[in-house]
Parts: C-alpha cells; sequence; structure tokens
C-alpha cells in the first residue's frame, strides 16, 4: 500500500499530547498548489442530519464540501473558501471517533448537521433551495475546487490537529480563547484583523429590547430580576471587559455571569456591544459577530482579496500552526 495510514500516527500523537505537552510535530510541510491525488484514500464519517433524524455516512472530503457551502458565502474568494475547508476538515477530524472522537450523539455519529452544536452540513436539495438552480451551478464548482484543492489537508499544532474555531466576524480584532472561554490555547490568541471591514457585521447594530424580554431571559439563566428593575441604574453593570474591549462578565442584579452566557441568552451576535436605557427598553449596539476566537470569516475573504493565499490566512488567524496531510504523502 503506497500512502501509509497516517492517522496511527495521530493517534499516537493523541496519546502522547494526554500526557505530554512536548510531542514531536509530525506535521509535513507541503507545496503551496498541492494538486488532487489520484486514488486518494476514503475515510468515512458519519453525519447526524437532525432535520431527518438518521446518520449519513459519507466521505470526509464530501462532507467537508457541503460545510464549507453551508458555513461561508460562496461568494467569498476562492483562498478563504480554501482556509474554510482546511478548518472544516480539521474541527471534524477532531470529533471522529476513529481519530479518538467521544460517540455522544444518536447512532454513534460524528458530527451532528446542527450549526448550535457542530458545524452546519446541509444536503444538496437544501442548498440547490438556498442558492436557486442557477446559484448552484455556479457555487457548486467553487466549493468543490477548493476542497479539491486542498484534499486531506488540516491544521496542526505541535504535531496534533489543532482547535480550528473560526466565526463571522470580529470586527476589528479576534479573541483570545481565555478570554470567551477561560482555556489558554497557544494558538488561539488575540490578532489584529484588517480586513473585516467590509462585513455587513462590522459596524454596531442596534437591538431593542424589553424590560420584560430581558427579565425574562435572565430567567433561562436561572437570575430572578424583576421587568421594573431592569431598566434601574446600576442593575446590568459590566463587571470585566476583555483587552479587546468585550464582556467577559456581567453582573445583572447583583449576580455574575459570563458575557458569552448574557449574549447567548440576549440572542445577541457578540459580547462586543454597549447599551443605553431608553424608558422601559434597553437599546444595545452590537459589533461584530460570533465569539471572535479564530479565523475570522469576513477578515479572510477580505485578506484574500488584499492578495493573501489560504496558508498565509490560516498562519495569520492561528499563529504558530501548521498545516499538515492526514495521509503521508
Ligand atoms: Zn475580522
Amino acid at each position: 500500500m503506497k500512502k501509509a495510514f497516517f492517522f496511527l500516527l495521530f493517534l499516537f500523537g493523541l496519546l502522547a499530547g494526554l500526557s505530554s505537552s512536548s510531542s514531536t510535530p509530525v506535521g509535513i510541510e507541503l507545496p503551496k498548489t498541492p494538486g488532487p491525488a489520484a486514488g486518494y484514500p476514503l475515510l468515512r464519517i458519519d453525519v447526524f442530519y437532525e432535520p431527518e433524524n438518521k446518520v449519513i455516512s459519507m466521505d470526509l472530503e464530501d462532507y467537508v464540501k457541503h460545510v464549507v457551502a453551508s458555513e461561508m458565502p460562496a461568494s467569498f474568494h476562492p483562498e478563504a473558501l480554501k482556509a474554510q475547508a482546511v478548518i472544516a476538515r480539521t474541527y471534524a477530524l477532531r470529533k471522529m471517533q476513529i481519530f479518538g472522537g467521544t460517540p455522544s450523539l444518536p447512532g454513534k455519529a460524528d458530527v451532528t448537521s446542527n450549526p448550535a452544536k457542530d458545524q452546519a452540513w446541509n444536503p444538496e436539495h437544501v442548498l440547490k433551495e438556498r442558492w436557486g438552480v442557477i446559484g448552484w451551478w455556479l457555487n457548486w464548482p467553487k466549493i468543490e475546487k477548493a476542497v479539491r484543492e486542498t484534499q486531506g489537508m488540516i491544521l496542526t499544532y505541535k504535531g496534533l490537529p489543532a482547535e480550528s474555531v473560526y466565526h463571522s466576524t470580529c470586527g476589528g480584532t479576534t479573541e483570545a480563547a481565555r478570554d470567551v472561554w477561560g482555556k489558554d490555547i497557544d494558538y488561539l490568541q488575540s490578532v489584529t484583523c484588517n480586513y473585516c471591514v467590509s462585513s455587513p457585521h462590522y459596524k454596531p447594530t442596534q437591538v431593542v429590547l424589553s424590560s420584560t424580554q430581558i427579565s425574562n431571559s435572565m430567567g433561562t439563566l436561572g437570575i430572578s430580576v424583576p421587568a421594573s428593575r431592569v431598566s434601574q441604574k446600576g442593575v446590568i453593570a459590566v463587571t470585566s471587559l476583555s483587552p479587546t474591549g468585550r464582556v467577559k462578565q456581567i453582573s445583572v442584579d447583583g449576580k455574575t455571569v459570563r458575557g458569552l452566557e448574557f449574549r447567548s441568552a440576549l440572542n445577541l451576535k457578540s459580547t462586543k456591544f454597549t447599551w443605553s436605557v431608553q424608558g422601559d427598553n434597553v437599546v444595545f449596539q452590537v459589533a461584530g459577530y460570533g465569539h471572535a476566537v479564530g479565523l475570522c470569516q469576513y477578515g479572510a475573504d477580505g485578506a484574500a482579496r488584499a492578495g493573501m493565499d489560504f496558508l498565509e490566512i490560516l498562519a495569520h488567524y492561528y499563529p504558530g500552526t501548521q498545516v499538515a496531510h492526514i495521509f503521508e504523502e
């Protein structure tokens, strides 16, 4: 067999990584424009497709195509689509049981199609409904090309698949993982992003919520605050801001919650927000979209249009990582 299974090295690496933080890098430097490999080995991934409550088994590369199509506008630059393909593949790999992922889904699937829990995955008929026939005809070849040109490539750190988290729009600076999830990760630090200014989510947008809505939402976090108190001065107060100006912790009627939870409860697009009380309403100004950790998708598109290729884009948003191949060449 010409191609040895590289994932055995990964399994070894994962075990080694559990006991040591100084595992030897096994990533392979790749040429800048690798072509599709003939006879490329298949890797099966089981996807729990929630709308139909069933598990669909498919090749990893096919899965990645549908994730890229679902997670990033097909109008984005080809190099941004390629960066997305690499991180979508990496994310999936970490979840796959063959690589040590823990089965926790119905039918022991590796991943779910639900974007609230894993990456968004949509089947062909849904993408066709979304794009229309002409849109499918125009978009699908672009997606296929981006995945084919990055076939088998994953993002690694010290020889292991990296936590390739991503988001829509950072708004100028990405966020360190420790300031969002309390976990410090070497390659998930805050980096400047000068590339997402054309995102529709870059400039702050206004969200108006009534005191009653906020009171009800806080109830879902186990915080009982009467609507009549919500608009009173000091009842909602930021207690900790991250270095990039995002809300890390916020106090609601004396009880402290993480910015992430507060954002989620109120369905705000990010934790980069300010607010003012106007009568019985609270008016939020929210900038960016997503947790802001890792790759900024609109930033990747802007960076690609500024001339960066997908390897440079990945190196910018995940400093210290390498792109490697699942399979040994
Ligand atoms: Zn950005």
